[in-house]
């Protein structure tokens, strides 16, 4: 008999065990101004990303994905907390995160998940909720970054995506699979000032990039605020900072740039001048002027930009054979995504902000083996609100009323269950880069936008001008949506209780 109750109970505490075990560990792969134009699996023209692209292939990509807010702390604050950002208090880079209010990393550690975030956190206050963290000091360096960790500072020298992938990866092979674990791998790249690592100086020294389209938009027929941006790649890049031309007159972030290159080892420098120093000095032999000099501009942007890109995609491709390695593949949902989409050279511009496609999206893929069929491409409006309750319902755990995102499940359980009709966007900064606050909602085919500060509406068909180049909220035509889109954006605003400032 006592036998009999030795063998009942380590049945009892096996079958325990295996479904704790089965809850999956989520690896959250998160980079800093990734836009979609930049990962071939969404169609790049301009680069090859085969590391993100296999977490497509092996699962979703989600082709109609936003941010709430496009900048990166509210990004990141409404992916912890599943709301948007007058609900959880961090509206504008420089704000401070309420670290006692509900996050998603804090309800996983309840329900059994060891929880780790690495690499860059930006919003103000430490983390909290995680087991291990190691976080830059506000955006970070590209090279011998700091990190804040519960021990006091450290530095630690090399390209901060390799050092960041790399506790990732220590933090990986540590686990016993005794408890599901949360991994939050977040890369600094590939955010301002563009800075590539050793590996990829001279990638694509010898092609040229295609040029967007509306690389010279002249910010007619829409919104008067546009034309006054101060995100051009023609009148607001630096030539030091942004645009790596070392003793150039333009001293413009000087300061920021030489302490980035202090941080470098003598190789690394070497390396650096060896790439960057003749072909600065082509460029200021050949004294271009006008728009060829504009398409200088847009070529060393972005290329720069895309040589980061590609230390991320390595560092995603590290984490994928890891995964492999250790048998923790079978088990996880590994997402790739980032806090939200960027110009690179569209309506002229770099940075974010607008609501503008390339800002507004951003890339979300994910792979989970036996739940996600691979090559799925979900097409439903979704938004960086919806993370946190899908990681929830994965893990089992409850998901709190307060959260007003929807959970990604059904999306691959009942695609053709009923879903949100279109997306509400808040902007709330007000200097940055001359973006005067704005919101809106875009829906399947239209986006409708309100600057409140001259209080100018656009409306866009993006069906017909997928570029945005012309608002038709004063087309008689588009009376009947104009209206529509109003009665939407009244509905959303109270469904997300929104204080309105119009
Ligand atoms: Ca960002």
């Amino acid at each position: 008999m006592k036998l009999f109750r030795f063998s009942f109970c380590v049945l009892m505490f096996s079958v325990w065990h295996g479904l704790c075990q089965a809850k999956p560990n989520v690896i959250f792969i998160f980079s800093d101004d990734h836009a979609t134009q930049a990962i071939s699996a969404y169609g790049s023209k301009i680069n090859r990303t085969p590391n993100i692209d296999r977490i497509a292939r092996e699962g979703a990509l989600f082709e109609a994905n936003f941010c709430t807010n496009s900048i990166c702390g509210p990004s990141r604050a409404s992916i912890l907390t599943g709301k948007h950002s007058h609900k959880n208090g961090f509206k504008s880079n420089g704000n401070r995160f309420d670290p006692e209010q509900m996050t998603f990393p804090k309800l996983l550690k309840k329900v059994g998940y060891r929880t780790a975030v690495f690499g860059k956190w930006h919003l103000g206050t430490n983390p909290t909720g995680f087991d291990q963290w190691m976080v830059y000091p506000g955006q970070g360096s590209y090279y011998k970054p700091d990190y804040i960790t519960p021990e006091g500072k450290k530095v630690i020298p090399g390209y901060s995506v390799e050092v960041t992938t790399d506790l990732a990866l220590d933090f990986l092979s540590k686990q016993k699979k005794d408890k599901p674990f949360l991994l939050m791998c977040q890369y600094k790249a590939p955010h301002r000032n563009w800075m590539p690592g050793p590996k990829y100086l001279t990638k694509y020294d010898d092609v040229s990039i295609p040029e967007p389209e509306t690389l010279f938009d002249d910010y007619s027929k829409r919104a008067s605020v546009l034309g006054k941006h101060k995100m051009g790649i023609d009148a607001h890049m630096s030539f030091f900072y942004d645009l790596k031309v070392e003793g150039h007159e333009d001293k413009r972030y000087a300061k920021y740039m030489s302490s980035f290159l202090r941080r470098m080892s003598p190789e690394q420098r070497k390396a650096w001048d060896a790439a960057y120093g003749p072909k600065n000095e082509a460029f200021l032999n050949a004294d271009l002027q006008g728009k060829d000099l504009v398409r200088w501009k847009y070529q060393r942007y972005v290329k720069d930009y895309l040589r980061c890109v590609a230390a991320v995609d390595d560092g995603v491709g590290r984490i994928l054979k890891s995964l492999d390695k250790l048998g923790l593949s079978e088990n996880s949902i590994v997402i790739y995504s980032s806090d939200q989409g960027f110009y690179l050279g569209e309506h002229g511009w770099y940075d974010k902000r607008w609501i503008y496609e390339e800002s507004l999206k951003m890339p979300l893929v994910m792979r989970w083996p036996g739940q996600i069929k691979p090559g799925t491409k979900i097409k439903k409006l979704t938004q960086n609100i919806d993370f946190a309750p899908f990681f929830l319902e994965a893990a089992e755990a409850e998901i709190p009323d307060e959260i007003q995102g929807r959970s990604l499940m059904s999306l691959f359980n009942e695609p053709e269950a009923l879903w949100r009709k279109a997306i509400y966007y808040h902007y709330y900064e007000a200097g940055g880069h001359g973006v005067p606050a704005h919101y809106g909602i875009r829906d399947e085919r239209y986006k409708l936008v309100h600057y409140p500060k001259s209080d100018e509406w656009n409306l866009v068909d993006l069906k017909k001008d997928p570029s945005e180049m012309q608002s038709v909220h004063d087309n008689p035509e588009y009376k009947k949506v104009l209206d529509s889109m109003h009665s939407k954006l009244r509905d959303l605003q109270n469904h997300y209780d929104v204080e309105t400032s119009r």
